[in-house]
């Protein structure tokens, strides 16, 4: 007999059938008991390890939900479950999309293929170490993990991240949306979600290097920034820091060592003949409402920040306590209470538009 001829190499044919099973006893114990291990430090983080599958998780949740209404059922009710149930439909193709996740320094990267992934993570060490020459004090804890859903092309982006296709930025779902608007035509989001402490960035790959990586880099310094400023892990979400000087950090070191990438962006502000002005802006508590005007905002941020980071050695200690700045008010009583502490490393204010005027005379028109 076929099994009788092998039994002798394998002992009997029941001492096989039951080392096998209890074989497979001891893996699906094994499975059951690191599942456990896992879940519980799952839930003792109260953090999710996959965005992609949470956000399905979620999506499946609410058609069950929804699924479950009984009696007598509303038009509207239908409708809102017919959306639940497409948008289900769409999270599990765009997970069926982006297979490959990169897992590294405190970086969660999905992307379509392992080579994109990577080239994400490794863009995202290098702002580190940019924003880190700047801040030198400034650690990164990685206590919030950063995920980044990286989509093919812009119209993947537009299509799961369910943007209207004219979207400069509008909020999205319960999240909260922190920054939205950066380079208008690279787009991407944002968004920190307290119940897991969790950062979200959504982006798509820009055909261009440069596009992608400033894109990048930019966010990852407003996550920085945003770490920096928020030192107490109770309080996700709090302090988001002046958002002028905020966007002139970000776009600092999202631009750094890009000569042409600066360039394109200051040369607006020789396009402007009447500009506003860092002090204005300072006291403007959101966004302006034009392209034109927010192309003059993100320049001169950038040249703000740029001048207060280099004048001296200090220039990242000094943007330290700048950042929170409420106001134009803020700002200065946070300048005299560094130069209080710091009195070899004064800054004139007014040396501000001489500066300007010399770099921007470098600047292609
Ligand atoms: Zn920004």
């Amino acid at each position: 007999m076929h099994f009788g001829m092998t039994s002798t190499k394998w002992g009997s044919r029941l001492n096989w059938r039951d080392g096998l099973l209890a074989c497979m006893l001891r893996a699906v114990a094994w499975c059951v008991a690191f599942n456990a291990l896992f879940m519980a430090a799952a839930v003792a983080q109260d953090r999710p390890t996959d965005v992609l599958r949470l956000e399905l998780e979620e999506a499946k949740a609410r058609v069950t939900t929804l699924s479950a209404s009984t009696g007598l059922i509303s038009e509207e009710h239908r409708k809102t479950l017919a959306e639940a149930r497409e948008r289900l439909t769409l999270l599990q193709e765009r997970n069926n999309m982006l297979l490959t996740r990169e897992d590294r320094g405190g970086f969660v990267v999905y992307a379509t293929n392992s080579q994109v992934a990577q080239e994400y993570v490794r863009m995202a060490e290098h702002y580190v170490s940019v924003y880190r020459q700047l801040f030198t004090d400034f650690k990164f804890t990685q206590r919030n993990p950063v995920h980044f859903i990286v989509y093919p092309t812009k119209e993947q982006y537009l299509k799961y991240e369910q943007i209207p296709q004219w979207a400069g930025g509008h909020a999205l779902t319960r999240r909260i949306v922190m920054m939205r608007i950066g380079y208008s035509d690279k787009g991407y989001t944002i968004e920190a979600d307290p119940r897991y402490k969790m950062l979200r960035l959504a982006l798509y790959y820009h055909p261009d290097y440069s596009a992608r990586s400033a894109t990048l880099g930019h966010e990852v310094a407003h996550i920085l920034v945003w770490e920096m400023l928020n030192k107490n892990d109770k309080e996700f979400n709090v302090v988001n820091g002046n958002r002028f000087l905020n966007e002139g950090v970000a776009d600092y070191v999202g631009t750094y060592n890009m000569a042409q990438a600066q360039n394109e962006r200051l040369s607006i502000l020789n396009k402007t003949p009447q500009p506003i002005g860092p002090f204005t802006w300072l006291d403007t508590p959101h966004y302006p409402a034009t392209p034109n005007q927010i192309s003059e905002y993100y320049a001169e941020a950038h040249l703000f920040v740029r001048w207060l980071a280099t004048a001296d050695t200090k220039g990242g200690a000094r943007l330290k306590v700048l950042l929170p700045s409420r106001d134009f008010n803020d700002f200065k009583k946070r300048l005299e209470e560094f130069e209080r502490n710091e009195p070899l490393y004064k800054i004139n204010l007014d040396n501000y538009a001489p500066y300007r005027k010399k770099v921007l005379s470098t600047v292609p028109r």
